[in-house]
């Protein structure tokens, strides 16, 4: 008999139920108020938004991510460097040492070098940034520029500019967005919260916004999934292999276990990158694995079966989001046309960013509103879910099968190490 099909709706966070690029560059100003004078004012913020989205540069650097946290001291302290007229600088004259002008040249130059560097390689971050830093050419005036900003770092105006952004970072939910939540809530609609992002940075907004009492343990972060359980058993066991290698130069085992090492650490790195794309299926397996609880799901490997899948009642699937590019195109993609229903909310940092164009086979499946009052009146009309076929199972894992990897999926099946064992048994199955 055709089980009844459950009604599942993702919903998008950021400039989706709140307005954050607004929000954090109102809080920048009045931190940077206290670095800079009036006058100065525009030009500061427009370097600041400029070190934002230069983000790798900095991270090269060993500053920690400003996309991700837009209030670290460290940027107030670069801010000062490279803008000329402000309080610090003033006062310390001695510090306007760096070439402003050729400095952000460096660092954009390097910025673009991250961009098009491949990351797939055996490499942390950490080591990812110092093997890229150790062969660019403008590494020592880099390097230079940096110690500079340490230098400079522990005077306790920064420390005031990002007490500054946190006294008036005001977070708050878009009114309409909550009326539509506690709606929901009172609803049989099964409803998460699906978004891009580090999963620290996003439960703190959840939190600061007080939207745990709807989502909570329904929070699905792209970090939580681009990072498997076995990733760290994985590497750790890799450098445990490395440090003791030294002591058995001619040991061919000991090679081949860090050899398998190297390709399961390689697919994982592989398979973080393309994890946008995968996002939104291991999301689907997550939620149909525990509806209730899926957050915790998000970490683990194994996904369901074609058969296991077809067992579970069928879902219904809509999607809401502020971007048709990020949120709703890959929805599209993974479930293919008329089964999920994507909505447009026009609003935030791109809600003047246009609609693809009408030769875009996926155009009309995408509905597009100015108001989150409208997206509550689509999602509560039942005829918009009768007009949708239920999600198809989502195909994950899809390495092509190679020699090479059924050499290391057979050494790992006879390594010690339980999270390799357990990835070598997954991929196994996946390719056959
Ligand atoms: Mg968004």
């Amino acid at each position: 008999m055709q089980q009844k099909a459950k009604s599942i709706i993702f919903i998008d966070l950021d400039h989706t139920l709140l307005d954050n690029f607004d929000l954090r560059l109102s809080a920048a100003r009045h931190a940077l108020q206290v670095l800079f004078p009036e006058h100065a004012l525009e030009e500061a913020l427009s370097n600041y938004s400029t070190i934002i989205d230069h983000t790798y540069a900095f991270e090269a650097l060993g500053f920690s991510s400003f996309s991700h946290y837009w209030n670290p001291i460290e940027i107030y302290a670069i801010l000062v460097l490279l803008t000329n007229d402000n309080y610090f600088i003033k006062a310390h004259p001695e510090a306007a040492a760096i070439a402003v002008q050729s400095t952000w040249a460096d660092l954009v130059n390097l910025d673009r070098t991250v961009h098009r560097a491949s990351r797939s390689s055996f490499l942390s971050d950490k080591d990812f940034f110092a093997a890229l830093l150790h062969v660019h050419e403008d590494k020592d005036r880099l390097k230079t520029f940096a110690d500079h900003v340490k230098r400079i770092l522990p005077d306790p105006v920064f420390r005031e500019a990002q007490q500054a952004y946190r006294q008036n970072l005001a977070w708050k939910p878009l009114d309409d967005a909550i009326q539509f939540l506690r709606r929901l809530q009172e609803s049989d609609f099964l409803f998460y919260l699906v978004t891009e992002g580090l999963a620290p940075v996003q439960l703190e907004k959840v939190s600061l916004l007080g939207l745990q009492e709807f989502f909570d343990g329904r929070i699905l972060v792209t970090q939580a999934a681009a990072e498997p359980r076995e990733a760290a058993e994985i590497l750790q066991a890799a450098q445990n292999i490395i440090s003791e290698r030294g002591q058995f130069p001619a040991d061919e085992e000991s090679s081949l276990d860090y050899l398998t090492l190297a390709f399961f650490h390689g697919l994982i790195r592989k398979w973080a990158d393309k994890c946008n794309r995968q996002f939104y299926g291991r999301v689907l397996h997550a939620v149909q694995i525990n509806p209730a609880a899926p957050q915790e799901r998000l970490h683990e490997v194994e996904v369901l079966s074609r058969e296991e899948w077809l067992a579970r009642p069928p879902i219904k699937l809509a999607m809401i989001g502020d971007r048709y590019d990020k949120d709703l195109l890959p929805v599209l993609e993974l479930c293919g046309k008329e089964k999920s229903i994507t909505l447009r909310v026009r609003q935030g940092k791109y809600k003047s960013v246009p609609h693809p164009q009408q030769s875009d086979t996926w155009r009309s499946l995408t509905v597009s509103f100015e108001e989150f009052s409208q997206v509550e009146a689509f999602v509560f009309d039942p005829k918009n879910w009768e007009a949708i076929d239920p999600v198809p199972w989502a195909k994950i894992f899809d390495e092509p099968p190679s020699i090479q990897s059924a050499i290391y999926i057979d050494r790992a099946k006879k390594m010690g190490v339980p999270s390799v064992q357990k990835l070598a048994r997954i991929l196994e199955n996946e390719q056959r």
